[in-house]
């Protein structure tokens, strides 16, 4: 792939505005780096964690289900299922809707590989669909095209934190009979035509890694409105045992069966009590996300070679990322990668999301796919750069960014 290109100039001599670029000596924009996105821990998540570690429960204890309690009526949904990570919220989905060896699941091409390994997991195939060049966003029109008598799921990822078109998605979802899964890691917290992310999808799973929008160190959930469902992903977070230990300890007994093949895929009392901590904090970070973005969109306006992703009216953005995207009739080829270096050297820990999923060694060589399958995730990858964009930033930071995304692409000008 083309990213390991040399540093190279955007043009052959050195330009007045090149010089002064932190990258060839001149002074950064910040002296220290700016990460693309940070956890917020205040006094109260660390009070919260503490009165758990002197509690009875470590894990599998009240705090689990409060957290799932809380959670679910947050994003309106019925039911909401704990798991430790996000990855293992996609397998526990999977393994719900009973994908098995040889079946089909529509996976967009420009998402965190977890979006489509859950499939693999399971033995099943996910099946790659192109993305709308504007939003990114899974392309509902190629759906159709991907559906084969052996597709039993498809898998939307709200990308960046935009929801997908998802009343277009339901109306090919539900023609074949096809349940859908919001692969929602990017976008708790933002909404859909007023409807909340969580309860928009059959399934809708969520990350609590550092860089999403709360955190519990490691974490996970999935959330639906069907009881049996979320019956059978209780099931697989604890081994495909019938009961769990505080059940067992209320009943007194000591009775339980293993009925399906499960893992351990539980999240502690302790991670769960800092979940329900965050969560509480949840609007009015979506707000300052939003507002660093209104302020970004503002200031790019009057940058010329570069483009915010498309957002559609219809949804509120919890903007997990944002993302720029560097535009190839003004800036040269490989200027992306001459403005990521340049970018990181005026202090900005900026980040490219995503690789395209069918683009690396495991897929290429386990199921044959190759460049050219997804044509726009693959163009839009040689050109997005994802900004800093977390709720704890000043506006002196994102002062920064602007500064720094201004003095970059200017000399590629
Ligand atoms: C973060 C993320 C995951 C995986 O979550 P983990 O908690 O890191 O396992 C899956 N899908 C998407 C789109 C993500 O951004």
């Amino acid at each position: 792939m083309p990213e390991q290109s040399p540093i190279h100039r955007c043009d052959g001599m050195m330009k007045r505005h090149e010089k002064n670029l932190a990258l060839f000596g001149g002074r950064p924009v910040r002296e220290t780096m700016l990460p693309y996105g940070r956890q917020s821990i205040q006094k109260e998540d660390i009070d919260a964690v503490s009165d758990v570690l002197s509690s009875d429960w470590l894990t599998t204890g009240p705090k689990v289900t409060e957290f799932e309690r809380i959670f679910a009526k947050t994003v309106q949904a019925k039911e909401a299922v704990a798991v430790c990570n996000g990855t293992a919220a996609l397998h526990t989905a999977m393994f719900a809707l009973g994908i098995k060896p040889g079946d089909e699941v529509i996976v967009p091409a420009m998402t965190f590989a977890a979006s489509a390994n859950c499939v693999v997991y399971l033995g099943g195939k996910p099946v790659f669909c192109d993305v709308d060049p504007e939003t990114l966003l899974i392309d509902a029109e190629k759906i159709q095209e991907k559906i084969s008598p052996r597709t039993k799921a498809i898998i939307a990822v709200d990308y960046a934190g935009q929801p997908c078109d998802y009343d277009r998605i339901s109306e090919i979802a539900e023609k074949h009979h096809l349940p859908i899964v919001d692969d929602a890691c990017h976008a708790l917290g933002g909404t859909y035509k007023n409807r909340p992310v969580g309860s928009l999808g059959l399934l809708n799973t969520f990350s609590f890694h550092p860089v999403k929008t709360i955190t519990t160190g490691e974490g996970g959930m999935i959330t639906t409105d069907d009881a049996t469902l979320a019956g059978r992903m209780r099931l697989f977070r604890n081994h495909g045992i019938t009961s769990d230990h505080q059940q067992r300890e209320e009943q007194g007994s000591w009775f339980y069966e293993m009925v399906d093949l499960g893992f351990n895929y539980r999240l502690t009392d302790i991670q769960c009590a800092l979940g329900m901590s965050q969560v509480k904090r949840l609007p009015g970070w979506i707000s300052r996300r939003q507002e660093i973005a209104r302020q970004y969109n503002v200031a790019f306006t009057r940058i010329p070679g570069i483009k915010p992703l498309h957002v559609r009216p219809e949804v509120s953005h919890a903007y997990h990322l944002y993302v720029i995207r560097l535009d190839p009739s003004l800036l040269k080829e490989h200027d992306r990668a001459f403005i990521f270096k340049a970018l990181r050297a005026e202090g900005l820990g900026i980040n490219v999301h995503y690789i395209p999923v069918h683009l690396h060694p495991f897929y290429r060589t386990h199921f044959g796919t190759r460049p050219g399958l997804c044509p726009v995730a693959e163009s839009a990858y040689e050109n997005i750069i994802s900004l800093p964009m977390f709720p704890r930033m000043t506006d002196n930071d994102v002062t920064d960014v602007i500064t720094a995304v201004d003095k970059v692409t200017r000399s590629c000008l």
